[in-house]
């Protein structure tokens, strides 16, 4: 989470919160503090409607979550799978033995992913999201490398992971944090994500895996999967290095089985060892749940799992967190068995329509050039075409912003940092008449915009930055 530092000496005693004489009872007698400081614990407790109306009234000023077009994150779900969220928000995910019904949910969440991604023996496990599984699939590789090569390399070895520019920064992380050098494709000319022969060229015996995205955050295109695990499939052939490929699919492994069930990016590659996905992104449930699967046992190494029994029983774990909300878990289940195949592919494919045309629209604008056309992930990027001098992305996005849009401006990773681009992710909830309100808008203000001299200028420490 964002890093921060305490308040500035001279706010800590003075900056208090002035509270409304009508939310409070400002009554001496009982101590309760009617003025209650904003960095420092306050020395008496508060009336809970006073306290509750405090925040709630600060996070008014939080963006509206159905108007976010910048994240992949759930922002919608039944009234329900609220109600059932609200129900399990004392579980604790860790305590398996004193809640085996909601480890039983999990159980059968892993299940049912292991048998849409083809792999029926599948291993696996639930995480806070997308990138806590990737340094678990990660952690995997670079043990099963080090068991590959103990007496082969001196221990002095430094093994790689191979992977586009494109890769979300939890793949950066997973290098930094476990010690393995981040072998980037950097991005060439129309080529903005990883394939076959630049994923190979990177190769050596030292390397780990390569992961593979479906899809890119950055423009919501598919990584060729088949493509990269054939080359891989000729290395090992030709240099006898057997490396394994790890599939990201934060977001497109809840989309390509129901959209594109021929595309073959999942198990039924030999060579794809583990995937990931994010529950809380087209898994459709609320903020934080995610999923790791392997292969099958042999892709796990054994001592990388944990058996504790000091909350009774002795299940297996593998997690980086102890203690972790079962709600998302217990939501997961509910999503699973409520929209059932057909449900979620109804729900994607209309996701997928909007994004389309969407984006059709956009690019008839005249305006804009398409970088990808919502057709894979239902996610699109484009940016100014040529002949516009007169403003750029980043004023595009400032102006939104004044309507209550949220989509980011941002600069591509090497080799393409020449490179700005809008984002929009089409997700559940966000409407067709969402979508004709949005090109109003859009319209609208391109109007203006075009009126313009030249851009205003790169926010700095804006708000417009990228959300991953
Ligand atoms: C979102 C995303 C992640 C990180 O996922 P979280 O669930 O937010 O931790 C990793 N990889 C890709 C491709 C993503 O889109």
């Amino acid at each position: 989470m964002t890093l921060h530092k305490g308040a500035p000496a001279a706010d800590r005693k003075h900056i208090r919160h002035p509270v409304n004489p009508f939310y409070g009872e400002a009554d001496p007698v009982s101590g309760m503090e009617t003025s209650p400081p904003r960095h420092t614990l306050p020395e008496s407790p508060l009336a809970p409607h006073a306290a509750y109306q405090f925040v709630h009234d600060e996070l008014m000023l939080d963006g509206n979550a159905r108007l976010n077009l910048a994240t992949f994150v759930t922002t919608w779900m039944e009234p329900q799978a609220g109600v059932l969220m609200a129900e399990c928000r004392d579980k604790n995910m860790i305590d398996k033995d004193e809640y085996p019904r909601t480890a039983e949910l999990e159980r059968r969440c892993v299940a049912m992913l292991a048998d849409l991604w083809h792999a029926p023996d599948a291993v696996g496990c639930s995480t806070t999201g997308s990138s806590e599984a990737c340094m678990l699939a990660g952690m995997a590789l670079k043990r099963r490398w080090m068991h590959r090569n103990a007496d082969r390399y001196p221990a002095s070895a430094r093994p790689n992971l191979v992977m586009g520019a494109n890769v979300q920064v939890c793949w950066e992380k997973f290098c930094n944090f476990w010690e393995v050098e981040a072998r980037q494709v950097p991005m060439q000319g129309d080529r903005f994500h990883l394939d076959a022969d630049s994923a190979t060229a990177l190769c050596d015996e030292n390397t780990i895996g390569v992961v593979a995205i479906l899809g890119s955050t950055f423009d919501g295109s598919y990584e060729p999967v088949a493509d990269i695990c054939a080359a891989l499939d000729d290395l090992h052939e030709k240099k006898g290095w057997d490396i394994p490929v790890h599939v990201d699919g934060a977001s497109g492994a809840m989309i390509a089985p129901f959209l594109d069930p021929e595309l073959k990016w999942d198990f039924r590659l030999p060579r794809v060892a583990s995937i990931n996905t994010s529950g809380h992104k087209y898994g459709l449930v609320y903020p934080g749940v995610g999923w790791a699967l392997w292969r099958d046992e042999e892709a796990l190494p054994e001592e990388l799992v944990f058996r504790v029994n000091y909350l009774g029983g002795d299940m297996p774990t593998f997690a980086l967190n102890f203690s972790r909300p079962g709600a998302q878990v217990a939501a997961q289940y509910y999503t699973f068995l409520r929209l059932g195949r057909a449900g979620f592919r109804a729900v994607q494919q209309a996701t997928r329509d909007v994004a389309r045309s969407m984006a059709e629209r956009i690019g008839s604008l005249g305006d804009f050039e398409l970088l990808t056309r919502g057709d894979e992930l239902p996610v699109f990027a484009f940016t100014t075409a040529a002949h516009v001098t007169a403003y750029d992305v980043f004023d595009v996005s400032r102006r939104l912003k004044e309507r209550g849009w949220l989509i980011p401006a941002y600069t591509f990773p090497p080799d393409r940092e020449d490179l700005s681009v809008l984002r929009v992710v089409c997700r559940n909830g966000f409407s067709q008449d969402l979508a004709d309100l949005f090109l109003a808008d859009l319209e609208q203000l391109l109007q203006e915009l075009r009126e313009q001299r030249g851009p205003l200028g790169r926010p700095e420490n804006e708000a417009t930055a990228f959300h991953h």
